[in-house]
């Protein structure tokens, strides 16, 4: 099998069915459609709540706009100086060298940037500007490559722009955001893996992940490729409706994390991108289920549960929240436990001499 673009290829494999084709033809003219065959043999075709499916199949769900889904729901045109370049935070910047990825995520929040119709790979010219841009700003201190899927790349561009990148003295980290090792493992050759890893800069890799199964045997020994030349792994996953907002699921994709040598960064609530209401959940449920992972799970296993606030204004954390203060002494707190039991900070009758 090869990667599935259309409606009609999914429908051919039994992966959507035949009667919505009409519908799923509106979709994928206004979003991307790419499914490899990693992950399509993945789909339990029978299932028709199957949580690979549901991130990847195009559902005519997706034609419902809410009116607060936004076309930018995180801001990157608001704080793109130069293109290729999203400067949001003081000390770091995203690189976007292409809108390809290796599959289209049907809840992605660059739905409206992503995909061969969507944009163009990052000109030679556009790219000096974009280094010239960093080169020039000694507060960066970090990069990342980011999406579009930059290991969709070829191995040379990519160690060219490392090292570009590594020659810029302030620029002291690089990092790599990809959903390439589960949904394409055999492009994870160790001839990419020289080609990220550059002399004297640490090169971390950002693996979105959103479900334990997409962790099959080839997407472990790509993450094992990379771990094994030293380059630290982190995981980002996505809180999804029917995907991943079961406490057994999101502990087992966590576990299942950890075993590979990625140590989970964060969950992200589901942005408010166009036609993916089907897909989120609201942040009730997201705190619940965070609480359910905090002490059942290793601290190694518990991601920050975070919020992109719409218009551009970054990422918060918005977990759970397990200490309150009481009355109007700052000295004085209730903090909750693991099991809801709620215990007095300082102690009662401690001391403070
Ligand atoms: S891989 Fe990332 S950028 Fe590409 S469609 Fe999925 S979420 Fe969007």
């Amino acid at each position: 099998m090869t990667t599935l673009r259309t409606p009609a290829q999914l429908c051919d494999h039994g992966l959507a069915p035949p009667e919505q084709r009409a519908g799923l033809d509106t979709v994928a003219a206004r979003y991307a459609v790419a499914l490899p065959p990693a992950l399509a043999d993945l789909i339990d075709s029978h299932d028709s709540r199957d949580p690979i499916a549901r991130q990847f199949v195009p559902d005519a769900a997706e034609l419902e706009v809410q009116p607060q889904e936004l076309s930018d729901p995180i801001g990157d045109d608001a704080h793109t100086p130069v293109e290729g370049i999203v400067h949001r935070y003081p000390d770091r910047v995203l690189l976007k060298l292409t809108p390809i990825c290796a599959v289209y995520c049907r809840f992605c929040f660059r739905r409206e940037m992503v995909g061969p119709e969507k944009g163009k790979a990052l000109s030679a010219e556009a790219l000096t500007r974009a280094l010239d841009y960093i080169r020039g700003r000694p507060d960066i201190w970090e990069v990342i490559l980011t999406g579009g899927d930059p290991l969709v790349l070829s191995a040379r561009r990519l160690r060219a722009v490392m090292q570009e990148l590594a020659g810029i003295a302030h620029v002291k980290v690089l990092r790599i955001h990809t959903r390439v090792p589960v949904a394409a493992p055999a492009r994870m050759t160790a001839e990419l893996v020289r080609a990220i890893k550059v002399k004297g800069k640490p090169t971390y890799v950002a693996l979105h992940i959103n479900h334990p199964r997409e962790l099959t045997p080839a997407a472990r020994a790509a993450c094992a490729r990379m771990a094994d030349a030293g380059i630290p792994l982190l995981g980002q996953s996505v809180l999804l409706k029917g995907v991943n907002d079961a406490p057994e699921v999101l502990g087992e994709l966590m576990h299942a994390l950890v075993e590979c040598r990625i140590k989970p960064y964060y969950l992200h609530h589901c942005d408010l991108a166009p036609g993916t209401a089907h897909l989120r959940t609201d942040i009730a449920t997201g705190r619940d289920l965070l609480r359910a992972l905090r002490g059942r799970l290793s601290g190694l296993c518990q991601p920050a549960y975070v919020l992109d606030i719409p218009g551009g204004h970054g990422k918060s954390p918005i977990g759970p929240n397990y200490l309150t203060q009481t009355g109007s002494n700052d000295a004085h707190f209730v903090v909750e436990d693991f099991n809801g039991r709620r215990h007095r900070y300082p102690p009662a009758g401690a001391s403070s001499a």
